[in-house]
């Protein structure tokens, strides 16, 4: 099986490479294993929320300079300053053609409420979700914060106590819901996911808009855990259009809704043009001669190769097997790619649990144009993006999304550009 592009992980790299080199008109597939972190997401992605150094950071882009001087290895280093401001936008406008709508920019983060009632900074964020400006605070006074009674993955005190902070006063509100009783009885079941299944049906819905049409009288606006909108937008515009007041979102403990829905998004723009989705197939082994990927071998495929003029690695990082870490040694399991990591392994974590973790930074190693490196050559058809890179900590620098999009992007852009690559019949 020949294609231009092959690209190994389904996630947010993966996904967003695959939409913008198959809209070019090339012919390419996306190998992926399984789920991917945007099952985990906020429904929130991140460009730059610190520096290396902790600072924090409330305009990306005018970090941009100093975040290069800190950390020359970090992918955004390598795509230089132009190239971050122009991706960024360029994948604020793959999220809206995928019509995965969100409030935000690079310039200017914003600030998001988390299940657990912490305040963080976001890029852009699912237009459902409850938002706030670090300057002006949040825009309303009185607040409801609903909950399901015995829900476990959203702590409306927690939330409550996270907004007493912000001027606001609010109260909490439990539903008893008739149709999720059942749930309510099994603590594993009692999931977003599932209690957006039951809130799908019409008459279970309309029970809900009951029990909020009451609270949102005595209040400026309602909060309550993203468990509403299975598949799409619909319930969240009938919220709109039912009440004059808004009914926001905010993240529950995975499964996340939000996520679901960004995924889902995201892999039927694909499809639309005309992408191939291997699903549940894991790329095993590869062939590489002369620096150059010949063929890949999959679980499903056997030892029929799949072969592509260029491969975009978008593994993940060890939350999906991008990465392997054993005894003393990290390791990318399909080429075998040189990775950036301490080899004494007393390094590899710090001891103070909240301190920055520096394995969180180890990852492959490439060359300015992304390539990989095997055994301190470049691999030259190979390409890695998204989070199987080293060299940034998503988590302290708040920057995990935006590095898998703008990697993914700058990837596509160069592979596009490569002369004869477009709509070349594969030989
Ligand atoms: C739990 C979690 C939650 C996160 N939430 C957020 C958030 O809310 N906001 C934010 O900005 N960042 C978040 N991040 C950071 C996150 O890393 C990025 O946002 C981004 O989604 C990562 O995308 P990716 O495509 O690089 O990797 P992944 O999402 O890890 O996708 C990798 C894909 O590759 C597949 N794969 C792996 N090996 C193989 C193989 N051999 N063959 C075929 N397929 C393979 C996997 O099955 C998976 O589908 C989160 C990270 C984690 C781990």
């Amino acid at each position: 099986m020949q294609f231009d592009t092959l690209i190994i992980g389904g996630g947010l790299a993966g996904l967003s490479c695959g939409i913008y080199l198959a809209e070019q008109g090339q012919r390419c597939s996306i190998v992926s294993a399984g789920q991917s972190a945007l099952h985990f997401s906020s429904g929130s992605f991140n460009l730059l929320n610190a520096l290396p150094d902790g600072t924090p950071v409330n305009q990306p882009i005018e970090a941009f300079d100093i975040l290069k001087l800190q950390a020359p290895q970090h992918p955004y280093s390598k795509l230089g300053k132009e190239q971050f401001i122009k991706l960024s936008r360029r994948a604020e406008q793959l999220l809206a053609k995928c019509s995965i709508n969100v409030k935000g920019n690079s310039q200017q983060n914003h600030l998001r409420l988390t299940s657990l009632g912490k305040v963080s900074p976001a890029w852009l964020t699912c237009e459902e979700m409850a938002i706030f400006s670090s300057k002006t605070g949040l825009p309303w006074h009185r607040i409801a914060i609903v909950s399901f009674d015995g829900f476990m993955d959203f702590q409306p005190e927690l939330v409550a106590e996270a907004l007493k902070h912000y001027n606001v006063d609010a109260s909490i509100f439990w539903l008893n819901l008739p149709c999720l009783e059942h749930l309510r009885h099994n603590a594993s079941e009692f999931r977003s996911v599932n209690i957006a299944q039951l809130l799908n049906q019409p008459d279970h819905f309309s029970r809900l808009n009951i029990e909020l049409s009451q609270i949102i009288q005595h209040v400026d606006a309602i909060i309550m855990p993203a468990c509403v909108g299975l598949n799409n937008a619909k319930q969240h515009n009938q919220f709109k259009m039912h009440f004059d007041k808004p009914v926001m979102m905010v993240p529950t403990l995975p499964p996340s809704l939000a996520g679901r829905h960004i995924y889902q998004q995201l892999y039927h723009q694909f499809l639309s043009y005309g992408g191939s989705f291997m699903e549940g197939d894991s790329v095993l082994d590869a062939v590489i001669e002369n620096n150059s990927v010949k063929e890949v071998y999959t679980r499903n495929h056997g030892n029929i190769p799949l072969s592509a003029k260029n491969i975009v690695l978008a593994s993940g990082s060890f939350f999906n097997k991008g990465l392997v870490a054993e005894y003393g040694r990290i390791y990318e399991p399909i080429f075998g790619l040189d990775v950036s990591y301490d080899k004494n392994k007393a390094n590899w974590t710090e001891e103070n649990f909240f301190q920055p973790q520096p394995y969180m930074q180890f990852g492959v190693k490439t060359d300015t144009q992304l390539r990989g490196i095997l055994n301190n050559q470049v691999i030259t058809n190979l390409y890695v993006g998204g989070s199987v890179l080293g060299g940034f900590d998503p988590l302290k620098q708040g920057c995990g999304a935006g590095v898998s999009l703008l990697t993914a992007l700058h990837i596509a852009e160069q592979i596009a550009t490569k002369q004869g690559d477009i709509n070349e019949p594969v030989s």
